[in-house]
């Protein structure tokens, strides 16, 4: 190609390219350009200690079941639009009864968004503690409502004033409560919980997505309200990758949730797979059981250990505050562990980490590279 060629082609390049992000600024919302995609590490070769997940692979028994369901799946049709089988399965194995119906989303992170652009009429709020789970902010900013959150108080304890104030004051159409919470690990109080559903003139939703490494839970409890629903997820029960969420309430609220529902939201593979790991009660309890032994033992190794603050934890994680949050996370990448650097992300995490529980080998090697005694 000639100079002269060339000089004409990239004049063209650079024209579309302005022409184009001249559109992208007509078009796409302000506060979307200015946002930032979630943004998820790469953890190759890395053990991976920062995103909550189960640490156990499935024995080969359940593997070879798993394979032969996903072989049989009509890949070329759509799924069950209302995935009985995946609802079935739920309610067998959290004993739900008929009163109680189920919302399934694509993950829990589909639920969010869904309860709140189930809400998002004009000049609505929704609200929560803070620190909590990020998407009940993200989901509000993008469906352009007000967030408010209201600051935990000591210890990460729910603030049961300033959080019924705040309701006085904002009249939010939804509250979401994490309980467990993440990131700080801990269970609100159940009183404080009950205040606030008590007096929120909207509703109120209960998100547990750790329950399984919790000793309470609001699930059956969900109904006793008017205004509560219960949300949970099986990522942190060794299902991460089938992204799959539920929706547990009273038959009203669900009839409306259940119109936010993208069709289709449930996957075939989800759909083949998740009921049979459902129904493994005995493994899915034991996992659950060895996180928390491991937990403990964690726990008590950082707790013992100059320069680390713990809070108590419900969770499959541990919440830590070290000297430099910064240092402290490039050491453990140089060991070869990836953990989540919470600094920046809120005042009162100020050098935080937040610590997934592994299993046996991998805590080891995570109190060794912090400085522990495994
Ligand atoms: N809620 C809470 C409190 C969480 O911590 C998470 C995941 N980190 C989720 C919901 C979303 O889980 P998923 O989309 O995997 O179901």
């Amino acid at each position: 190609m000639s100079l002269a060629a060339t000089a004409q082609q990239s004049a063209a390049v650079e024209a579309r390219d302005a022409e184009m992000a001249a559109r992208v600024r007509a078009t796409v919302r302000d506060d979307v350009r200015a946002m930032h995609a979630y943004a998820v590490p790469r953890a190759d070769g890395l053990i991976k200690l920062d995103a909550m997940e189960n640490p156990y692979p499935l024995p080969a028994e359940v593997r070879a079941r798993l394979a032969a369901a996903v072989a049989g799946v009509a890949i070329n049709r759509y799924p069950d639009a209302a995935a009985e089988a995946t609802k079935h399965a739920l309610r067998d194995a959290f004993a739900l009864g008929d009163g109680f119906d189920i919302v399934l989303g694509n993950g829990s992170d589909e639920l969010i968004s869904m309860l709140t652009a189930m809400v998002a009429r004009e000049g609505a709020t929704v609200l929560a503690p803070d620190p909590s789970f990020v998407m009940y902010a993200i989901s509000a900013r993008l469906a352009n409502i007000r967030y408010v959150g209201v600051p935990l108080g000591h210890d990460f304890a729910l603030d049961t004033d300033a959080m019924l104030s705040a309701i006085a004051r904002e009249r939010p159409a939804l509250i979401w409560l994490a309980f467990p919470n993440n990131p700080t690990g801990n269970l609100f109080d159940v009183a404080a919980i009950e205040a606030i559903v008590d007096a929120a003139p909207g509703l109120v939703v209960i998100d547990e997505a750790y329950y399984a490494f919790a000793n309470r839970s609001f699930i059956l409890r969900a109904r006793e309200f008017s205004n509560v629903i219960v949300v949970r997820t099986v990522s942190k029960i060794g299902m991460a990758g089938l992204r799959l969420g539920y929706a547990v309430g009273d038959p009203v609220w669900m009839h409306e949730l259940e119109k936010l529902r993208p069709p289709y939201n449930i996957n075939a593979l989800t759909q083949a797979v998740a009921p049979l790991l459902l129904a493994e009660e005995a493994l899915l309890t034991e996992q659950a059981r060895a996180i928390c032994a491991e937990r403990e033992r964690v726990a008590a190794a950082l707790a013992a250990t100059p320069g680390v603050v713990l809070w108590p934890t419900h969770t499959n994680f541990v919440l830590v505050r070290v000297v430099d949050a910064a240092a402290m996370f490039e050491q453990l990448r140089h060991a070869g562990i990836l953990v989540k650097n919470l600094a920046g992300s809120h005042p009162s995490l100020a050098n935080c980490l937040r610590i997934t529980i592994g299993t046996p080998d991998e805590n080891d090697a995570l109190l060794r590279a912090i400085g522990a005694q495994p």
